[in-house]
Formats: C-alpha cells, sequence, structure tokens
C-alpha cells in the first residue's frame, strides 16, 4: 500500500497539486479557501522559526521542503540546510525561489523521498507532509526522521478531534474535494506515544486553527536520559 499512497502523492504534487500548492506557498492572488490556508501554513511558518530562534551554524534537514518556505529564512538566518521533497516540480520551484533571492546561505535541494533520506542533523522539520499519509505509514515516516535528527525534530500534523471529521466528511459533499489528494488526520496520544519510544520529549504542542487549515505543531528534543 505504501508505495502506492506514495506513487499517488508525487504524481498529484508534480502536476495539479504542484499549480495549486505553488500559489498558496506564494503571492499571486487566490481564493478565498485557499487565501486561509496560506494564512494558516504562514503562521506554522512564524511558529516554526520563532520557536527555532537562532539557528546560525546548526544543520537543518527540511523533508518535504515544498517551494522551500521554510529551507529559505533557515538558511539564511546561517544553518546548513539540506531540503528534499518527492516532487521534482516542487524541488525546481524552491531552488527557483531561493535563486530570486539571491541565494542566501548554505542550501542544498534534492529531488528524494524522506524515507530513503540517510544522515545526521541537528534539526529535522517536517511540515504538512504527514497529512497526506495514513497512519502507519506517517509513523514509519517519523521513525526514519527520528533516526536523522540528533537534537531537535519538529513536525506538523493534522490532528483528528470529532469536530474536523465531521467537517471532513462535510467538505467531501463540495465538488472540488476531488482534485486534492486525501488528507488524513492523526491521533495525538498515538503519535506522542510514539514518540516517548523514540527518546524524545514534546516542549511543545501548538494548535494553528484557522478556517480550512488546522493542524498541530509539535516540537520535540532528546530526553535526557
Ligand atoms: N513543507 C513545505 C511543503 C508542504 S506541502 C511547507 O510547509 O511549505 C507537502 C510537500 O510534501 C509536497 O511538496 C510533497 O511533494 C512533499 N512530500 C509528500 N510526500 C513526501 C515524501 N514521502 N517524501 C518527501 N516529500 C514528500
Amino acid at each position: 500500500m505504501s508505495q502506492d499512497e506514495k506513487a499517488v502523492v508525487r504524481e498529484y504534487f508534480n502536476t495539479t497539486g504542484f499549480e495549486r500548492w505553488q500559489r498558496i506557498y506564494g503571492e499571486a492572488q487566490v481564493n478565498r479557501v485557499q487565501l486561509a490556508i496560506r494564512r494558516g501554513h504562514q503562521r506554522t511558518l512564524t511558529a516554526i522559526l520563532g520557536g527555532l530562534g537562532s539557528v546560525k551554524g546548526l544543520t537543518i534537514c527540511d523533508a518535504g521542503c515544498g517551494v522551500g518556505s521554510l529551507s529559505v529564512p533557515l538558511a539564511r538566518g546561517g544553518a546548513t540546510v539540506f531540503a528534499t521533497d518527492i516532487s521534482e516540480q516542487m524541488v525546481e520551484e524552491a531552488a527557483r525561489r531561493w535563486q530570486q533571492e539571491g541565494a542566501p546561505g548554505d542550501l542544498t535541494f534534492r529531488v528524494q523521498e524522506l524515507e530513503t533520506l540517510a544522515g545526521s542533523f541537528n534539526i529535522v522539520v517536517c511540515v504538512d507532509v504527514l497529512i497526506h499519509y495514513p497512519l502507519p505509514q506517517a509513523e514509519v515516516m517519523l521513525t526514519h526522521l527520528s533516526q536523522l535528527a540528533k537534537d531537535r525534530l519538529l513536525f506538523t500534523f493534522a490532528p483528528q478531534t470529532p469536530l474536523l471529521s465531521l467537517l471532513k466528511r462535510v467538505g467531501n459533499f463540495f465538488p472540488g474535494a476531488a482534485k486534492a489528494t486525501r488528507a488524513y488526520q492523526h491521533p495525538e496520544a498515538q503519535l506522542r506515544e510514539l514518540l516517548v519510544r523514540l527518546g524524545w520529549r514534546v516542549d511543545s504542542c501548538t494548535a494553528i486553527n484557522e478556517q480550512f487549515y488546522f493542524a498541530r505543531l509539535l516540537d520535540c528534543s532528546r530526553q535526557s536520559r
């Protein structure tokens, strides 16, 4: 199942998903729904960058970097950034945006699925990626990311709450839902259990709720033994 799911996600982010998301993650005019998603996503970025503080001299892996919304500011802040994404369209666009901003800092882009990433980084970030995968697969992905992170792991997921499940069901009645990939919600308690098993301490959990954008950001550090 996982290969199928991934193939669907890759195809989506190289075609209709690319068109949709590179607009949302940009400044061009978008519709009301997309504007709300853009705002929510920007709040997530602000929360992450604020929570990280100075990143000078740190190595950071941005797993599922999209158009580089996080990678570029992190590189500008003095981190050595390794940014990867399963979609070559996304990576190309990210590289273009980075160049357009004068290619600040030390930033390497790579087309690669996060499951096959190797290496060791001070910080691993993974924003708005897990929502595309069912829980078992999301857990495998988190476990892999955990192995790459020495000090800190930050990621977002869509929380599984009764209200959101209802909204999602209602949303399925609207035309246009078919244009999207499936969105999966995950129970926070289960993710937290996994994190503890992997040796992480959750330092903060931030809820970012905009209309049409509901995310939780978990900021974790290595548990001292
Ligand atoms: N993290 C970025 C982009 C979020 S959109 C940001 O917050 O701005 C989700 C991205 O995850 C897409 O660019 C998609 O191509 C990528 N993605 C999905 N599955 C992936 C996987 N298995 N490995 C790497 N990237 C993946």
